[in-house]
């Protein structure tokens, strides 16, 4: 349980991500200060067998529900944004936001899956934007699809060469025509 946050987490996974996220933005400042966790040692957010990747599946319960009973104690937008910073990095391991490594899992790959066309237009703008896989396709979907859309341009928003950005064109092209022929 992680009372507050838990809706949120099961909309994101649902697909709508609006009210985590705007939990997360209402921290005036991207900071974590006054969290109870600052000063603690680190290692206490890294419970025993918490790991997503060790491949036992058996993590210290009661180690896990002490750390998240700290997390309890966490300012709401605090939890919020600690729990979508991890997202945003990727940071796979320990508990953030009150929400072990493991449990967390889902909300990783539904993050990379997620398309956010705010994101997309900014990083098209030349916004620095850390674009999800599925986003990054999106723009490669939008430069075959859409003239308009130069290979510089593309290019630019995906922080690639254009070079790699004609590669990954070619292959999305000749992986909808192997789609198109094997549904003909
Ligand atoms: S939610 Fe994040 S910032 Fe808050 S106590 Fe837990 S680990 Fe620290």
């Amino acid at each position: 349980m992680n009372p507050g946050l838990d809706p949120h987490v099961r909309n994101a996974l649902d697909g709508d991500w609006n009210g985590l996220l705007q939990l997360a933005q209402s921290q005036c400042t991207k900071s974590f200060r006054g969290a109870p966790c600052v000063g603690m040692p680190p290692d206490t957010f890294f419970p025993h067998g918490d790991s997503p990747h060790d491949g036992t599946g058996t993590r210290c319960r009661l180690e896990v529900a002490r750390v998240r009973q700290i997390c309890r104690a966490c300012p709401l937008r605090t939890r919020a944004l600690c729990l979508v910073t991890a997202l945003e990095q990727g940071d796979e391991y320990g508990i953030r936001g009150g929400v072990s490594a493991i449990d967390r899992q889902p909300l990783h790959r539904a993050w990379c899956q997620r398309v956010d066309e705010q994101r997309v237009k900014a990083a098209l703008n030349g916004k620095p934007v850390a674009l999800t896989a599925t986003e990054k396709k999106r723009i490669i979907a939008a430069y075959i699809d859409d003239p308009a859309l130069s290979l510089s341009r593309a290019a630019r928003g995906l922080g690639l060469s254009r070079g790699a950005v004609a590669w990954a064109a070619h292959h999305e092209r000749k992986r909808r025509a192997r789609t198109t022929a094997a549904s003909a």
